[in-house]
């Protein structure tokens, strides 16, 4: 991939994103770049699409599982300040599309801001959670979502708003378009009140899930009506290990890598339940991780 040699951005070869997702494992980037700003995030795209290379966008790497193979083409990281920023106007945030999650949501409990608190404990970038529609019991990150700006693969650069992103249970239609920023609409609140709320929904989330360990966060959606972790736990699986992937205790939704776990144990542990529970169920669970493999060797239905 010599045609990168002319950027004037950060290019790093053959990066391990063990070192970049929660999970802790998989192997290697064959490039990772950081744009320096959006003139340059929109020449890469157009010249990967140009010559038909894949580009990945990487967050927080909370939501995504490498295969050990790791991932050909292009990983984008949207780590420089150009997308990183979060400002406020009255009671509208607006965040770059690679700011950290949780100190958006802090910023907006420090000024009564209320609407992100039910994103508390969910680790990730402002462009993952978007894509994802992030959320959970106590709400989604399109509830206060206003508009997002997406980069098409083209360059093109599209403000959408809220209603234009098809966002579903953990789903959005952005496909290979890449959150640049989002603005958000809070609501007015006293802080203390806000503050309250946050902590009650990050103490909830501490109980109830192994937040300490290596994991994507819940392997399966829940089946419509049904959770996943109680036909998990119901199927008998829970602690049920894979090598050094296993089933957790707290939370029979998550897998847990211990060190020197592979993707493979991960894969296999993710194969296993899914045979168990379907067999004892007849309900076929759909992940919710993201799987990244090499294009050429897509042996995993993702
Ligand atoms: C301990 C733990 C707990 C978790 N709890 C929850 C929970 O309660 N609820 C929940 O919903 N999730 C949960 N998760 C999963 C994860 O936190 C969310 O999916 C989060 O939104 C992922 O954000 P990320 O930036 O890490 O995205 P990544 O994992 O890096 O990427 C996820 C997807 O988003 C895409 N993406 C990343 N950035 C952009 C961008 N700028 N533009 C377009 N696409 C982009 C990636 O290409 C990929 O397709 C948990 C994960 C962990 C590890």
């Amino acid at each position: 991939m010599d045609w990168l040699n002319g950027f004037d951005s950060r290019v790093d070869v053959d990066v391990p994103l063990s070192e970049h997702t929660w999970f802790g494992l998989g192997g290697t980037a064959a490039r990772m770049v950081s744009p320096r700003d959006e003139p340059q995030l929109a020449a890469l795209v157009q010249q990967a699409q140009a010559r038909g290379v894949p580009v990945r966008v990487l967050g927080s790497g909370a939501n995504v599982l490498v295969s050990d193979a790791g991932v050909d083409g292009v990983v984008v990281r949207l780590n420089e300040p150009a997308f990183t920023t979060v400002s406020f106007d009255g009671e509208v945030a607006t965040a770059g599309g690679g700011a950290d999650l949780m100190k958006l949501c802090s910023a907006c409990v420090d000024r009564g801001l209320s609407g992100l608190e039910c994103m508390a404990g969910i680790p990730g970038t402002v462009g993952g959670a978007i894509r994802m529609n992030a959320g959970g019991r106590f709400g989604e990150i399109s509830g206060c979502l206003e508009d997002a700006r997406v980069m098409q693969p083209t360059g093109a650069v599209d403000v959408l708003a809220r209603d234009r992103i098809g966002f579903g249970y953990r789903r959005s239609n952005l496909g290979r378009a890449i959150v640049l920023s989002a603005r958000f609409r809070l609501r007015r609140c006293r802080a203390d009140d806000v503050r309250a709320r946050f902590r009650e929904y990050w103490r909830f989330k501490k109980a109830s899930q192994p937040m300490a360990e290596c994991s994507a966060g819940c392997i399966f959606k829940n089946p419509p009506g049904d959770s996943a972790g109680r036909l998990i736990d119901q199927a008998g699986l829970k602690g049920r290990t894979r090598g050094l992937a296993r089933v957790s205790e707290r939370h029979a939704n998550f897998i847990v890598a211990d060190d020197g776990a592979t993707a493979t144990d991960v894969l296999e542990l993710v194969d296993e339940i899914r045979s168990a529970v379907q067999e004892k169920f007849g309900i076929l669970l759909d992940l919710e991780i993201e799987v990244w493999q090499p294009a050429a060797a897509r042996s995993y239905a993702v």
